[in-house]
């Protein structure tokens, strides 16, 4: 048996992985990206866990794109209650699980994997995250909003799926590549086939990156959500301008740094609500806690450790 050693890394790498040296209490969760430093899952699941009396922690590990299968297999082998994914692994890692839940699937996306008996499962709990978001920044259910997303990546994809689901009144879907923006619309065309009547607008429609194509649409949604990284590197635009915004919007922001981003400062320059992604990194966390231990999680106690 290998010897213990005393504290936990603060970021772990592959040849960690291969040359175990587990720590007390052990470390049996983490999240993989590259990078990871950033990430505050750690801080948020050792204190659920803490508080929760579970003995092992979660931690940070630094893995490549072509360390991911590796990595994973290490991972399996070494009997980890689960992990993380977070860029770039979220797409690429599909093909390496045994089995997916079916949202996984259709976001074509996983950020929560389980390993049950050896088996690798693979979750998606973004897009309910993000419902939960929602409904506690902004006191509404995304069932009675129209929505335009930014984005058409993974979280933008986990996102308008939960849209889909849950019958939102209108989605808009504003991509930089319009037709990947295109593509996700029409793989969501059987959620918006029902009757909602909307006036002159379709219920479900991709559009350009442009500001024509926002202005117009601005009068005709309600929560704005950016699922891009623009305005998480110092010196980024807000994507759509505060010229444009108007008070009656409501706007979440996935990003979730410490500082307000120029979407957030542009949305309060117009007297809209706003609200940043550290709502849905609480509740995607909760989730993934939810399905590793099979428990509710304490979701105060981990809203504290990343306020
Ligand atoms: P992704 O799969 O790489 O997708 C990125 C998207 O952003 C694509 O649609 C891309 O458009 C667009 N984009 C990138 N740079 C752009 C630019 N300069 N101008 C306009 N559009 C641009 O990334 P992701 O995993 O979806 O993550 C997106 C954001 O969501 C990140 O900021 C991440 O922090 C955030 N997120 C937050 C949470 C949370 O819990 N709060 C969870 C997940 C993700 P093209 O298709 O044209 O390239």
């Amino acid at each position: 048996m290998k010897k213990k050693r005393a504290a936990a890394k603060e970021v772990y790498t592959l040849a960690d992985l291969k040359d175990w040296r587990d720590v007390d209490p052990p470390v049996r969760l983490g999240v993989f990206g590259d990078p990871v430093e950033h990430s505050l899952s750690p801080q948020m699941q050792n204190a659920a866990f803490k508080h929760c009396k579970l003995d092992m922690q979660y931690a940070r590990f630094h893995i490549l794109p072509d360390e991911l299968r590796e990595a994973i297999d290490l991972i399996r082998k070494l009997e980890f209650v689960g992990i993380n994914l977070t860029i770039p692994h979220k797409i690429a890692a599909i093909d390496l699980l045994d089995s997916v839940e079916e949202n996984v699937k259709q976001i074509g996306a996983a950020n929560v994997i389980r390993i049950d008996d050896g088996k690798v499962r693979g979750f998606n709990t973004d897009g309910r995250g993000f419902a939960r978001a929602v409904r506690e920044e902004f006191s509404v259910d995304l069932r009675d909003l129209r929505v335009m997303i930014l984005g058409a990546g993974g979280a933008a994809r986990a996102i308008a799926l939960q849209c889909g689901k849950e019958n939102c009144e209108r989605l808009v879907i504003a991509n930089r590549a319009f037709e990947k923006g295109r593509l996700l619309v029409d793989s969501l065309q059987n959620f918006f086939a029902g009757p909602k009547v909307l006036g002159p607008v379709p219920r479900l429609q991709a559009i350009r990156w442009d500001e024509a194509a926002f202005r117009f649409q601005i009068a005709n949604v309600d929560l704005i959500v950016n699922a891009t990284p623009v305005g998480l590197k110092r010196g980024d635009p807000s994507p759509i301008p505060s010229r444009l915004l108007a008070p009656h919007l409501m706007i979440y922001d996935t990003i979730y740094s410490a500082e307000r981003t120029p979407l957030i400062l542009a949305a309060i320059e117009a007297g809209a609500r706003a609200a940043k992604g550290l709502s849905m990194l609480l509740h995607q966390g909760a989730l993934a806690f939810e399905i590793w231990f099979q428990r509710e999680a304490p979701l105060e106690v981990m809203r504290k450790a990343i306020s």
